[in-house]
């Protein structure tokens, strides 16, 4: 049988990292990664026959689970009419208002291949509507990797920010502001000094990228409300919350925070490929006239839309919008993070999570991170033996502590119970 180790040297050889997305080398916990061979409902099996249970699903499409027949069913029949033909198909249409359905604040999307692209459309469409170049982004934030959103914190507020990738010339980030997630003066500052440059403001709503923080809801409402003052746009990018938190995505639940509540732009990804490559950005019919072919914002893909994929996503929107469907998903993972706590709690170990929908976050300190300076000083070592310890014990959780967890449909009551299990029997060597 080939082992994930022998797998791991000769990726290597060919593949920078032996991965074709960093994360995926276990570089902040350290060990092999393991090489999967198939998925089936909440689990997944390596290259040695090792089955765990998936709390990653995909980072975040699998909301199903795995392979769940009638998804698999809707894919296989689409890809024997074609994989793709570059030119629209009914199926696009359909999903465009599959989304649009959900998604109020929504009125038009077009329809990408990846988070990344969706992203950065989305940063070219509210510059080129706006007539303005600055953007502002939040530490901890991850958009995908568009040269202008790999920035970090400049020294002091207002100062421009320093591209976290070497590539990215610092010119090319000079009209991004990165600032504090959650922190209320700092935005305010920047808009009383260049509110009228500003083009949009991006937010991830429920940062997944550094684990799981939740903007506070004064801060979303004073944004929305700077952003409409100045003429700025605000950027949902629910790339990993929409469909996943809610039907709605993350605006859902803001706005029944937020009488009235609405962001101006959605980005989206993850879910509504069901696994696929596909990803959108919408908003409002007018905002969006602004595209080509009808508009000057110029923006266009080979596989955009691509037919097996809209298939593989609309067959996932349409299970996940029966009745019923997020409120299951919730008590699961609810019931997942109340399970590590109280397995925290009996071995004497910090520890704290949260969990909306089916994404979850847990850190291993007293009290919840309100952004990424604290989610980063939390307790790395804890974190990397917890990770380890429960994956020998076959579930597999995020290999960082700065990424989200996922649970899926699929997840039994049996497997969390399982999960829960190994966690008790994990927490009691972390004591010290
Ligand atoms: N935005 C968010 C919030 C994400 O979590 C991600 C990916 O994890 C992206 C954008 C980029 O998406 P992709 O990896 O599909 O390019």
């Amino acid at each position: 049988m080939t082992s994930n180790q022998s797998l791991f040297e000769r990726a290597q050889r060919v593949i920078p990292g032996g991965v074709n997305s960093p994360v995926r080398a276990f570089r902040a916990v350290g060990g092999t990664p393991r090489f999967i061979a198939r998925a089936q409902g909440p689990y997944m099996w390596d290259a040695e026959g090792t089955r765990y249970i998936d709390y990653i699903g995909s980072w975040g499409p699998m909301i199903l689970g795995h392979g769940h027949p009638a998804v698999l069913d809707a894919v296989q029949k689409a890809a024997l009419d074609g994989f793709s033909f570059g030119a629209p198909t009914e199926r696009e249409v359909e999903l465009a208002e599959e989304i649009i359905r959900h998604v109020p604040s929504v009125e038009q999307v077009r329809l990408v291949s990846s988070g990344t692209e969706a992203g950065m459309s989305a940063i070219r469409l509210a510059r080129g509507a706006t007539g303005r170049s600055k953007i502002v982004k939040f530490e901890g934030c991850y958009h995908g990797h568009a040269d202008a959103l790999l920035v970090k914190a400049g020294s002091g507020l207002a100062t421009f920010g320093f591209p976290t990738s070497a590539g990215v010339p610092p010119e090319v980030v000079q009209h991004t502001l990165v600032l504090e997630y959650n922190n209320l003066e700092q935005i305010e500052e920047v808009f009383k000094t260049q509110g009228d440059e500003i083009a949009c403001v991006m937010i991830e709503p429920i940062a997944g990228n550094m684990n799981f923080v939740r903007a506070q809801v004064p801060f979303v409402k004073r944004i929305a409300e700077l952003c409409q003052q100045h003429g700025a746009l605000f950027v949902f990018d629910e790339v990993m919350t929409g469909f996943r938190v809610a039907l709605g995505g993350a605006q859902s639940v803001y706005a029944k925070l937020i009488p009235g509540f609405q962001p101006d732009i959605s980005v989206f990804g993850k879910v509504i490929g069901g696994g696929m490559p596909l990803a959108a950005f919408g908003t409002s019919r007018k905002i969006m006239q602004q595209l080509a072919p009808l508009g000057p914002v110029y923006q266009a893909g080979t596989l955009s839309g691509n037919p097996v994929a809209t298939a593989c996503g609309l067959a996932t929107l349409k299970l996940i919008s029966q009745p019923g469907f997020y409120d299951t998903l919730g008590a699961k993972t609810q019931a997942v993070v109340d399970g590590l706590t109280a397995a925290a709690r009996a071995a004497g170990v910090p520890f704290v999570g949260d969990s909306q929908g089916g994404m979850f976050g847990f850190f291993f300190t007293d009290s919840l991170p309100q952004n990424y300076g604290v989610v980063m000083a939390t307790d790395k070592d804890r974190f990397n033996r917890f990770f380890h310890g429960m994956l020998e014990r076959g579930v597999y959780l995020a290999p960082a502590l700065y990424e989200a967890g996922f649970v899926s449909a699929a997840h039994t009551d049996a497997d969390i119970a399982a999960t829960i299990a190994a966690a008790h029997d994990v927490m009691a060597t972390l004591h010290s």
